[in-house]
């Protein structure tokens, strides 16, 4: 039974120098993660640990043997540990051909390796080496917005700057609709004291209306009273005493004499000494 424990053939750079002590008995490759069991007889850890699954002997010395029985063999790893091997990643153009010993370290930082993209939602997959170019296009990776400093993909950026989601678009928003505000509050203020001068002018006016009713009720007593002392229109008068405010008197109208003992001197009334019927 052969289990894919070794080295790949193909990897060996100089796969004719290899000494067979080197060699997996189980694979019959180059031996990979040396372990040897109690008796120094060395496999492949994958090799002999998927052996030991099945049947619990040393496959060459035929003796019991447990998986808590292996210990690395570090003789062997130190000769396996020279042998050049080309890199996995030789189909996707790495041509590194680097010792046993630092394969891994070069596998792990090699450009050709076949990476996903390290931004969270993006499925780009790329050599390592190409990736340095996506990364500073990819619309996964984070970006941090200069306004308002939020971090978010780059893909979402443009909508974060059109949309409300920026912080400073909002800010600049609610500015405005504060300034908006304010003007209205100005307005309101404005309106609110000529509303109050209009009713103050309304207040002064019903003053000075009621003063005028009051000023036009004395006048309108006054007529009254200059009316009872004053003749009809027309009528002469005739008056007889010497009183310089109250005298008695007459006034002809219609032919007629009438009696009025109290006339108060007024203009356009005839003075007469005495009575014309008397006379
Ligand atoms: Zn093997
Ligand atoms: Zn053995
Ligand atoms: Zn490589
Ligand atoms: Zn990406
Ligand atoms: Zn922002």
């Amino acid at each position: 039974m052969v289990y894919p424990g070794g080295w790949d053939e193909d990897r060996l750079v100089d796969e004719g120098a290899v000494d067979e002590d080197l060699r997996c008995p189980i694979c019959q490759a180059v031996c990979r993660d040396a372990v040897m069991c109690q008796s120094e007889h060395v496999f492949c850890a994958t090799c002999i640990h998927t052996h030991l699954q099945r049947d619990e002997t040393c496959p060459m010395g035929r003796h019991e043997l447990r998986a808590d029985d292996l210990v690395p063999s570090r003789l062997m790893r130190k000769f396996v540990d020279k042998l050049q091997v080309t890199c996995e990643n030789k189909q996707n153009g790495c041509a590194s051909m680097v010792s046993i010993e630092t394969i891994d370290a070069h596998e792990r930082q090699c450009g050709y390796r076949i990476v996903p993209c390290p931004h969270q939602g993006c499925e780009e997959e790329k050599l390592r080496k190409d990736f340095e170019a996506h990364t500073d296009c990819c619309r996964f990776a984070m970006t941090r917005c200069p306004r308002c400093d939020l971090e978010l993909p780059r893909g979402e950026y443009d909508q974060h700057l059109a949309e409300i989601g920026c912080f400073q678009v909002v800010m600049r928003l609610l500015a405005s609709l504060t300034a908006d505000h304010t003007v209205l509050k100005e307005d309101h203020t404005v309106l609110k004291e000529e509303a109050l001068a209009a009713s103050k002018e309304a207040f002064a006016a019903k003053e000075a209306f009621a003063a005028l009713k009051e000023e036009l009720a004395a006048l309108k007593e006054e007529i009254a009273a200059e009316r009872r002392w004053n003749a009809p229109q027309g009528a002469v008068l005739l008056v007889q005493g010497a009183g310089e405010d109250d005298i008695n008197g007459y006034y002809k109208a219609n032919g007629e004499y009438n009696d009025r003992p109290q006339y108060r001197k007024a203009s356009g009334f005839r003075r007469v000494d005495s009575h014309p019927d008397n006379t």
